[in-house]
């Protein structure tokens, strides 16, 4: 049966139907079949929960909790859990499926889910977060497992409600289960440069691009929205390879300095402030707020959340090359303009695989029961992103087409493929 002309996508900025209209660009170029359509575009299943919590005061508040397996059809879902107060249905749908693209992509064997709360985690107190990831994972038991559904950080998450989470899933099992969850303390199971992963991929498929486009990365210069775990990793990396980081932001503001912005002093300034750059002094505050975006420079990271790039600002980037740190940063209504500006686009499916990737080689290990050097696990993510750079690079040439679509044809294809093996009813 042929590929039949998709429903049109009513509101671009939603990003459950930002990530479908790519994917319907990519779908109709493989002349994907109307039933594998159907299968991969709804989600296998979307869990929604209400979390009663005693906060620090004595009174109980109902937090809202999700949890949506995109697709199995590679293996048991992988993804990470978002605390935010923007979570909502569609927005965790939307990564829910980036993740079952971005593990095809890279090639390895996971589905892809995302979950989620909506919730303010800056305004909690430990005890208040470390109650509700318990009541969270007390109310998933049927959905996590290690070889089911495979939880892991996101915006808002990290090693410690990674680690609350296996514990309360280990009790309910009465016994240790470290393989549920990844990015753990190194302690519980977790892996050696697990932590820095992403921005480690980011950097890798950063200086790929930079390859192709002949630029020198000793005389390229970047900014870098977002300094939380992958931003800042990223900004480190990059410095470290000769990169000038000239623009940082975080929800403080952004920072300018025109003589490359030091990143060990804005890392240090930053665990020292709260977790902010409020009042940083290594570089200017920047009147514009999308001037992070707008900036004289030659390479742009967006790495904090959706929609960042946008209609409004896309027609004033400078940078000849994006790298897309974070899940969906570029909404679906500006690809046009920075395709016809001629500018490069890493794309978030590849760009930001490495976590993923390293949370892979975490569930290898706790499954094996041993542990790697951090060298093994560093060359082998290296190698993952460099092959998975090189073969979308290829299919975009082949094509002629974006790194975005060429990106979504590379995962497509793999899980159409395996779901034709697998079979329906
Ligand atoms: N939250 C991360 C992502 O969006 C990591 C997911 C994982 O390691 O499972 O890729």
């Amino acid at each position: 049966m042929s590929y039949i002309e998709p429903a049109p996508i009513q509101d671009k900025n939603n990003p459950f139907e930002s990530m479908m209209s790519r994917f319907d660009v990519a779908a109709q170029i493989l002349g994907l079949d109307q039933e594998t359509y159907n299968v991969l575009k709804n989600p296998a299943r979307q869990v929604i929960v209400s979390l009663p919590v005693t906060m620090d005061d004595g009174m109980v508040k109902v937090f809202e909790g999700f949890r949506v397996i995109h697709s199995t059809i590679l293996g048991p879902s992988k993804g990470g859990i978002r605390y935010d107060m923007a979570v909502n249905l569609d927005e965790v749908k939307a990564l829910a499926a980036w993740m079952t693209w971005k593990c095809a992509v890279v090639d390895i064997p996971y589905g892809g889910a995302k979950g989620g709360i909506r919730c303010n985690p800056r305004t909690m107190s430990k005890g208040e977060i470390e109650r509700l990831t318990r009541a969270y994972t007390l109310s998933m038991l049927d959905i996590f497992g290690p070889d089911r559904d495979i939880p892991a950080p996101d915006m808002g998450t990290g090693p410690n409600e990674m680690a609350w989470l296996m514990d309360e899933y280990s009790k309910s099992k009465g016994m240790t289960v470290n393989a549920v969850v990844t990015g753990k303390p190194l302690v519980l199971g977790g892996s050696l440069g697990r932590v820095e992963a992403t921005g480690r991929g980011v950097m890798v498929t950063a200086l790929s691009a930079m390859q192709k486009l002949r630029m020198n990365p000793s005389q390229s210069s970047c900014s870098i929205q977002g300094f939380g775990n992958v931003g800042s990793n990223t900004a480190k990396l990059l410095e470290e390879r000769g990169v000038k980081v000239k623009a940082i932001s975080d929800i403080s503001g952004a920072y300018w300095n025109p003589k490359g912005i030091d990143i060990s002093y804005a890392l240090s300034y930053r665990d020292t402030h709260n977790g902010t750059l409020e009042g940083f002094d290594g570089g200017d505050k920047m009147e514009d707020p999308d001037g992070i975006i707008t900036c004289e420079v030659d390479l742009l990271i967006p790495a904090a959340k959706e929609d960042v790039i946008n209609i409004h600002n896309a027609p004033k980037i400078k940078a000849k090359l994006i790298v897309e740190g974070a899940n969906g940063p570029t909404s679906a209504s500006a690809d046009d303009v920075i395709n016809s500006k001629g500018i490069i686009v890493v794309p978030d499916i590849l760009a930001n695989a490495g976590g993923v990737t390293v949370s892979y080689f975490e569930w290898v290990q706790n499954r094996l029961g041993l542990r790697w050097p951090l060298e093994r696990v560093n060359r082998r993510c290296d190698r993952i992103m460099k092959e998975s750079f090189e073969r979308v690079y290829a299919i975009s040439k082949q094509y002629n087409i974006s790194l975005r679509i060429a990106a979504y044809i590379v995962a497509i294809d793999k899980v159409s493929n395996t779901y034709k093996f697998r079979g329906g009813f």
